[in-house]
């Protein structure tokens, strides 16, 4: 959809009457769910890991690492305010695929749950799209999460501080050492971000946690660029077991 299009909707948003941010039933107010999906809503809560925020089934001593984390330390902690399903899911398909970049400030107070605590010296950076993708969608709903964060927070964001030097295949089906490959030197941090990037917490910010191979190369580059430590934050993640969630790719 061209810009001016996705501008006349945008304005016949707000005439017509909100909808449920999953499945478009209308409902009381902007940025709400209807009731049975509010009631379906996969929200991550604790006990989970204290590195990838994979929740855990039972009850686990503080401080606790999932096996795969305490097997390979990923180099970047990861939140996600609720698994990628069900309503959740669709949530994310419709900022992704479906025109309504608005819909990330709907999730503002989730995110925000889900971020816990940042540190004073915070920096709110999203997960770049290739500059065709962004011609193409029109937005990358990753910084329009990272935008709603950043509103919620009051801590700055740099919506361009990392970039993405050339489109990349799906990693999809491929396995971790692939997907590496696929990836590396893909993405990369802006010159002029670097004074901003060293010795800063960075939230780095996606729509959701697959394989977290984008996430890896993303925290590649920041802690090359001396960020201080870098905390990954997502709308949903998959937390199936069995399937790839793990972010140590
Ligand atoms: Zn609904
Ligand atoms: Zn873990």
């Amino acid at each position: 959809m061209g810009r001016l299009k996705r501008a006349i909707w945008a304005g016949v948003d707000l005439l017509l009457p909100p909808r449920c941010a999953a499945c478009g039933t209308i409902v009381d107010a902007q940025g709400s769910f209807c009731a049975p999906c509010f009631a379906a809503l996969p929200f991550i809560t604790a006990p989970m890991c204290v590195s990838c925020g994979l929740p855990f089934e039972t009850p686990q001593p503080e401080g606790a690492q999932c096996a795969a984390c305490l097997a390979s330390p990923p180099r970047f902690t990861a939140r996600a305010a609720l698994a990628y399903d069900g309503p959740a899911r669709e949530v994310v398909l419709r900022l992704k695929h479906g025109d309504r970049p608005h819909l990330a400030g709907d999730m503002a107070a989730h995110l925000r749950r889900a971020a816990g605590e940042l540190p004073g010296d915070a920096l709110i950076v999203p997960v770049p799209l290739h500059r065709w993708r962004l011609w193409k969608r029109g937005y990358n709903q990753a910084a329009e999460l990272a935008k709603a964060l950043a509103a919620a927070t009051d801590r700055p964001l740099l919506v361009d501080a990392l970039v993405r030097r050339r489109a990349t295949a799906s990693s999809q089906g491929l396995n971790p050492s692939q997907r590496r490959r696929n990836l590396a030197g893909a993405i990369a941090v802006r010159t002029a971000a670097r004074p901003l990037i060293a010795g800063r917490c960075i939230v780095l910010v996606d729509d959701v946690l697959t394989t977290g191979a984008t996430a890896d190369a993303c925290a590649r580059a920041l802690l090359r660029a001396k960020a201080d430590a870098v905390r990954l934050l997502t709308l949903a993640r998959v937390v199936r077991p069995g399937s790839a969630g793990h972010i140590a790719s």
